[in-house]
């Protein structure tokens, strides 16, 4: 059996904003990668000032991203509409760029990447389609899926929430449409975030309760039909998509859970250490700052200090995910959403207040 110190098992944001942190300390790990066209993720794609920051942190030059500005949020229920000015400057880029580009930064920090799938964890045992790996320190960075031995638990009851994506085709007429916004449509049991990326390309990514696709016959292209159907200004976008194929789709995410303890030698990152319902477009943000967090903890005491990194990235993000699963769980109630609309047409500030409530803090 082979043995690697240290491993870290996902090639996401949280995976290489590890391997990057390790690699200024002048440790080389392994990553283990399972899609070979990176950066495939179902995601929104707002990178918020946080998120951004982060980045920087990482030494990785924002400008040099190319993503589309973002500077306002636009909110909308059934026919209402609000808008307000985002705390600070935010913008919208592919997964495909972001994961790119922080690969190829973990790599030039000297991390090696291997493309294999993990199938299970057993204490220091990974084991993958392509053999088994030894190692005292894991980074457990796999996001959205969930690896055996290490799984988190099952969320959302009988009705746990999807995820979906469309991307649309860049065009003029949406880019009038959206703009240097990142717009916000609730609807009963979910709500598509749509904005515009570097290539400008759309992005419109759902998250919707099993019991709503449901009626929509378990199809998300009947679904957007609905939806359209109910919602102008989601139809005025929705009619720039035309046929294409379906969305792509993900299977129960696991909104506001956290990792409040772990055991010695395994860390988790990402969305294994955080879900902060999409909305807030923070999950990236939370993820970046976990790598860079583990990573420092690793530097100073190995793995024994995963337990302690586990702990304090907990309290770390229990407000922004206890305020977005606030916010999550009235907008996905036409009622409340409704009448949240229309308090932000009378006070716009309150946008900034939830906007910066919802930001991972520094250490
Ligand atoms: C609907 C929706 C919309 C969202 N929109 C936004 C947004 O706009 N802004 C924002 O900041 N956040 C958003 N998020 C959250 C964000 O996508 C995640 O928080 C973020 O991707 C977490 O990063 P990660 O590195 O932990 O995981 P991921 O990005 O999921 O990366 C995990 C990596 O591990 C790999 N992997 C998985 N399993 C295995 C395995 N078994 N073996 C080997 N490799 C494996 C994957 O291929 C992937 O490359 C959204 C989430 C959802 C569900």
């Amino acid at each position: 059996m082979r043995r690697s110190h240290p491993l870290i098992l996902g090639g996401g944001p949280a995976g290489s904003a590890t391997a990057i942190t390790l690699g200024r300390n002048g440790t080389q790990p392994l990553i283990i990668e399972r899609q070979r066209l990176i950066g495939n993720a179902l995601c929104g794609g707002f990178l918020s000032w946080r998120t951004l920051q982060q980045l920087d942190r990482l030494g990785i030059n924002t400008e040099e991203l190319g993503g589309h500005a973002i500077d306002h949020v636009r909110v909308f229920a059934g026919k209402l509409m609000a808008s307000a000015q985002l705390p600070a400057a935010a913008i919208g880029l592919s997964r495909h760029r972001l994961d790119t580009i922080m690969l190829d930064h973990a790599l030039a920090a000297g991390a090696t990447l291997e493309i294999a799938t993990v199938r299970n964890v057993e204490g220091a045992s990974v084991v993958t389609d392509c053999g088994n790996i030894e190692s005292d320190d894991i980074f457990l960075a796999t996001g959205k899926y969930d690896v055996r031995g290490e799984a988190r638990p099952k969320s959302g009851g009988n009705d746990p929430t999807l995820g979906l994506r469309v991307r649309i085709a860049p065009n003029s007429g949406l880019t009038a449409l959206i703009g240097s916004s990142i717009e916000l449509h609730m609807f009963d049991r979910g709500y598509a975030g749509l904005l515009l990326q570097e290539d400008g390309s759309a992005n419109l990514c759902m998250a919707v309760r099993k019991s709503r696709l449901a009626e929509a016959g378990g199809k998300p292209g009947a679904l957007l039909t609905e939806l359209a159907a109910a919602n102008p200004a989601l139809a005025d976008r929705l009619a720039w998509w035309g046929a294409g194929p379906e969305p792509d789709a993900i299977a129960s995410v696991p909104y506001g859970w956290r990792a409040l303890d772990t055991r010695s030698g395994l860390f988790r990152i990402g969305d294994q250490a955080a879900v902060i319902p999409s909305l807030a477009g923070e999950g990236m943000g939370i993820a970046i700052a976990s790598g860079i967090a583990a990573a420092k903890a690793w530097n100073m005491g190995g793995g024994a200090a995963a337990p302690q990194y586990q702990r304090s990235f907990a309290a770390r993000t229990k407000r922004p995910v206890a305020v977005a699963r606030f916010l999550w769980e009235r907008g996905e109630q036409p009622w409340s959403a409704g009448f949240a609309v229309r308090t932000l047409q009378f006070a716009p500030s309150l946008a900034n207040l939830f906007a910066q409530a919802t930001r991972i803090g520094d250490q």
